[in-house]
């Protein structure tokens, strides 16, 4: 089959540098994802989170008419120490995330970017990307935030059945059965929820502090959670669903000047 392959004036790869000075004069608000390369338990593919950031970053600019928001490209390592027990994790380390994301940021806003959304598929990024955010706001004055996945989490209990569904269980294995069903050995997919010592330790309890452990520690395949209530339906909701989310939140912020940002209550 002949396919028609067309340019994508949203994704920043695949621009010309001319046609790039061009776009960041149309739009100044630009999506990151950031991913990780790290196991997700012997039946999904270590690329799973970054996959999946680039996927929602991917989808949720060209859900808009042109000029589409613009996408970086990947970082498709991040902070996975906690899984280095486990072969193929590939780990950088927190100051190395926080200082790469801080220079992207950098870069973007001196071409004219306003307003960056950090799209993080993986839960071990968020410290050093809050911090980045927060360095690239002070040194750059402009919006940058992340997401990892807060603009849809109330939506994904009711898709969701398993508590502590943490790492390589029903959901990232819904959400790649939705995409790339080719790469999940289901049956290889196994359940392993931990018992918490104490109910500030359950990650599910609104009580519960951040706390770090090794995976090895808590999980003998690297599951946390229940793979076998996988589905496609389910992946696909999920993605329906966040893409969704997160066009409204760019939506609102598209247009706005920074100046709206922090001036408008609502
Ligand atoms: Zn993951």
């Amino acid at each position: 089959m002949v396919q028609v392959k067309k340019k994508r004036s949203y994704i920043l790869g695949e621009l010309t540098w001319p046609e790039a000075e061009a776009r960041f004069k149309q739009i100044d608000i630009a999506l990151l994802p950031v991913g990780s390369t790290e196991q997700h338990g012997p039946h999904l593919p270590l690329d799973t989170d970054a996959f999946d950031a680039n996927y929602l970053a991917w989808e949720v600019a060209n859900m808009f008419p042109d000029p589409k928001p613009l996408v970086l490209p990947l970082i498709p390592y991040g902070v996975s120490y906690h899984h280095m027990d486990f072969s193929g994790t590939i780990s950088i380390s927190n100051e190395t995330l926080t200082k790469l994301v801080y220079e992207i940021g950098m870069s973007a806003a001196h071409h004219g970017i306003k307003k960056l959304i950090i799209i993080n598929g993986h839960g071990g990024n968020t410290p050093s990307l809050k911090n980045a955010a927060q360095m690239i706001n002070r040194d750059a004055h402009i919006f940058t935030c992340v997401d990892t996945g807060e603009t849809s989490d109330v939506d994904m209990g009711k898709i969701i059945e398993t508590p502590n569904d943490a790492h390589a269980g029903e959901m990232e294995t819904s959400t790649t059965l939705a995409l790339r069903p080719h790469l999940v050995y289901m049956d290889k997919a196994q359940k392993f929820i931990p018992d918490f010592s104490s109910r500030y330790l359950n990650f599910s309890s609104s009580r519960s502090v951040e706390w770090y452990t090794r995976t090895e520690m808590i999980s003998q395949n690297g599951v946390l959670g229940d793979p076998t209530k996988a589905s496609k339906e389910k992946g696909k909701l999920i993605w329906k669903r966040m893409v969704k989310n997160l066009v409204s939140f760019v939506t609102e912020l598209k247009d706005m000047t920074l100046d709206e940002i922090y001036e408008k209550r609502y």
